[in-house]
């Protein structure tokens, strides 16, 4: 049984991924992540702090991101929104599939990450899945 380590906002992130990102490192390890969460039996333990995609970040600055005060707040607003703890183990594809479903609610990914370079991406990708593309 494999485990990810993942941060709540992180689960957010991964359903408006289209191949972009801060590097190529980053974009090829955020593909990875994201294959490992589909696996059969994979265990996703969420916590609030970094993680296994923050691990090839160029924004990571030893064990905290460079943003850590904001993406703390990310996190426990995602945290409130899915209803899951703070610090926890679920089954990678249920809360994948769940996030996915939660994420067609929001009319702007603002409302639950704050601010964010990637916001008008994620929205477009949120309203294209809502017309079914
Ligand atoms: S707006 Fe930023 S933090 Fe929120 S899901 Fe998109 S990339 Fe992630
Ligand atoms: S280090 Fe910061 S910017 Fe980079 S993935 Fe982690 S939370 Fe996001």
């Amino acid at each position: 049984m494999k485990q990810v380590r993942l941060r709540h906002h992180h689960l957010v992130c991964m359903q408006n991924f289209v191949g972009k990102g801060y590097d190529e490192n980053f974009v090829a390890n955020m593909q990875r992540v994201i294959e490992d969460l589909r696996r059969p039996d994979t265990i996703a333990h969420l916590e609030i702090g970094c993680d296994d995609i923050c691990s090839c970040c160029p924004n990571r600055d030893g064990a905290l991101c460079r943003d850590e005060t904001s993406v703390i707040g990310k996190d426990r607003s995602v945290a409130l929104f899915l209803g899951i703890p703070e610090r926890t183990d679920v089954d990678a594809s249920a809360v994948l599939d769940r996030v996915k479903e939660r994420m067609l609610e929001l009319d702007d990914v603002r409302s639950l990450c704050g601010e964010c370079d990637w916001a008008d991406l994620c929205n477009e990708r949120i309203i294209a899945r809502r017309n079914g593309k």
